[in-house]
């Protein structure tokens, strides 16, 4: 039972008792005729009487009030007399002339008024809890489907959602078409009806999906993809289609799938169980979101930290064909996120930037984690607040807690990972054939320790080979920094050479764009340039070892260059890194603003 059930216990008992001594009081009062109260007058039963009503006479005995009707018109002393008491027995009676008596006001608005408070208050409350009832996580019994009110106390708004402003920005064009579908129906226009939240696991993908209903204020249906995973053929199907069934009977509305990935993985892969539920499942899911009518007020949300395994056919137009990326929160984001939880804390002196600066890698979990841990740590230590001593205690606990997902940094990591993606970034600004650099991040992702995100001006059918050996020089440029700066190299650079390593090969094999081999296509025509492909031998071993050769001098090229760059311009490296270290991330703009030289301009490296 909680305190409020509690509240209502103690109110229904002090109605009862109000009610039983209201009673027992009027039962005191007893109502008489004329004759009768004239009668225990001349008794002497009754020694008082109180004049305050025109029509009525109350008179007291001991232990009993009586009360009697009489002509309004006529006064008391006329009616005695007239029904024959004498003189004495009426000048010795105690004749009170009264209005109102202020005990009589009370007593009428305690016995009266302050019931009918009570109960009107005990139907409010049981009201309110009704209403919270539906909101609170209340379960179809059928799909297992769950419903969040938008209006619930728990609910959550952008406002609880530190940083991710790009996604924030993007969703708000949802939240708008589900406040008012009509809007944009009128004028033709076309709302995503589904969007895919990618983002390694605690970065607030549900989290989001829930404030995007309580910002539209519409409901939130909740389905889980690992729920499907392990029942039997055909039950996640019916699921799917109970979601939906639901959801199109709640319009507007938000249908969010959480943890995709569990049954949209690329079908056909291996031979795995519950491989033909999920795949039962997954068409579920594609038949409903094709089936929409037309003003369909239902945007289906998805969830996924696995972007890559996801079945193609789910991403195609008209399903999840809008994809918003969560990334860890930079060092600001952190700081916000950690004021956030903190804010229904009690907590005493703290220097909650110097917590966010010592947690990169922390997801918005692990630092809400960390908030709760400070939290206990400090009632353990019987402090009446949270210090900076249990928040910077509470990092190493989160650290080697079980429960973290995300990879974390060391301090050492943090500034190779920096010089790494500086030294693509540095790269790629200085030659003039490779694409801009967009964004720089450190915050961990993936595999990488980092990335830099580079776009071409413009979309091209036809690659050149100048723009083909910039952008090796550019993806060889974080190896380059590292063995530049600290004269070693790290497992963080594996997957650039990966890719470079495809794309030297390619070159070689496919386009005719190495020194020794010329125009010769080595390659079957079925391969793409982007993904991974196998090459049918097709060629001498000769000509095996030749591609090999001709590759390596591509890529040692390549890397020459990217170090030779990097030497020329090493004061733009180190201020590039050094304020990547701090800020965590660093945007087009402040980075030109850094690096304050065109685009382009070492030409002859
Ligand atoms: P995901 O669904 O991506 O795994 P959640 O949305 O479930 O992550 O996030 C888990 C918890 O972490 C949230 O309930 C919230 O307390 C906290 N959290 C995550 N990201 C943020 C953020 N950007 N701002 C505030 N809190 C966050
Ligand atoms: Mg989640
Ligand atoms: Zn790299």
């Amino acid at each position: 039972m909680n305190y409020k059930n509690i509240y209502i216990v103690i109110s229904l008992l002090l109605l009862f008792l109000l009610i039983f001594i209201g009673a027992n009081e009027t039962y005191k009062n007893q109502k008489i005729s004329l004759v009768e109260f004239i009668k225990k007058v001349q008794n002497n039963e009754i020694t008082r009487i109180i004049l305050r009503d025109e029509s009525q006479i109350i008179g007291e005995s001991k232990d009993q009030i009586y009360i009697t009707n009489k002509d309004p018109k006529e006064s008391v002393y006329q009616i005695f007399k007239d029904y024959g008491l004498n003189t004495t027995t009426i000048f010795a009676l105690d004749i009170e002339q009264k209005t109102t008596n202020f005990k009589e006001i009370i007593f009428a608005v305690l016995f009266n008024i302050v019931p009918l408070l009570i109960i009107a208050w005990i139907f409010w409350q049981i009201f309110k809890q009704a209403q919270r009832g539906t909101s609170q996580i209340f379960t179809f019994s059928k799909s297992g489907i769950k419903v969040y009110n938008p209006n619930s106390p728990d609910k959550v708004t952008f406002k609880d959602v530190a940083g991710l402003e790009e996604a924030k920005e993007e969703l708000m064009e949802i939240v708008e078409f589900l406040k008012n579908p009509q809007k944009f129906f009128r004028i033709g226009a076309k709302i995503p009806k589904g969007v895919l939240l990618v983002g390694p696991p605690g970065s607030g993908k549900t989290l989001l999906a829930r404030a995007v209903s309580s910002e539209a204020n519409v409901p939130f249906f909740y389905i889980s993809g690992s729920e499907f995973v392990e029942m039997f053929v055909g039950v996640g199907a019916g699921r799917v289609r109970d979601a939906f069934s639901i959801a199109k009977k709640n319009q507007p509305c938000i249908l969010f799938i959480d943890e995709l990935d569990a049954i949209g993985k690329v079908r056909s892969v291996g031979i795995t169980g519950g491989h033909e539920e999920r795949e039962q499942t997954l068409n579920q899911i594609l038949v409903e979101m094709d089936g929409f009518e037309k003003g369909t007020k239902i945007v289906i949300l998805g969830a996924t930290n696995r972007p890559d395994v996801l079945d193609p056919a789910l991403l195609r137009p008209g399903r999840f064909d809008r994809k918003i990326v969560l990334d860890l929160p930079d060092v600001k984001a952190r700081e916000e996120i950690l004021k956030i939880h903190l804010r229904d804390k009690k907590i005493g002196k703290t220097n909650i930037k110097e917590v966010a600066e010592r947690t990169p890698g922390f997801s918005g979990a692990d630092l809400a984690n960390l908030c709760n841990e400070a939290a206990i740590l400090a009632a353990r230590r019987n402090k009446d607040s949270i210090s900076q001593k249990e928040l910077l205690d509470s990092i190493e606990k989160v650290l080697l807690g079980p429960e973290r997902k995300t990879k974390v940094y060391s301090k050492k990591e943090k500034e190779i990972a920096a010089y790494h993606e500086s030294g693509h970034a540095i790269v790629a600004h200085y030659l003039p054939h490779s694409h801009p650099v967009q964004k720089i991040s450190i915050v961990s992702r993936g595999k990488a320790g980092g990335y830099t995100l580079k776009l071409p001006v413009e979309e091209k059918s036809f690659y050149s080979k100048k723009e083909f050996l910039d952008e090796l020089a550019s993806i060889l440029g974080g190896y380059a920094a590292e063995k530049l700066v600290f004269n070693d190299i790290t497992t963080g650079a594996s997957n650039d050479l990966e890719v470079a390593t495809e794309m030297a090969k390619q070159m070689v094999v496919r386009f005719g764009m190495s020194e020794n081999i010329g125009p010769i296509s080595l390659a079957s025509s079925t391969q793409s340039f982007i993904g991974k492909s196998f090459y049918e031998k097709e060629y001498s071993e000769k000509m095996a070892e030749l591609i090999d050769n001709e590759t390596k001098n591509i890529l040692n090229n390549a890397l020459e260059r990217a170090i030779k760059i990097l030497e020329i311009k090493k004061d733009k490296l180190e201020k590039l890194a050094k304020v990547l270290i701090k800020k965590e991330v660093i945007e087009k703009k402040q980075f030109q603003k850094l690096i304050n030289e065109p685009k382009g301009s070492l030409l002859n490296v």
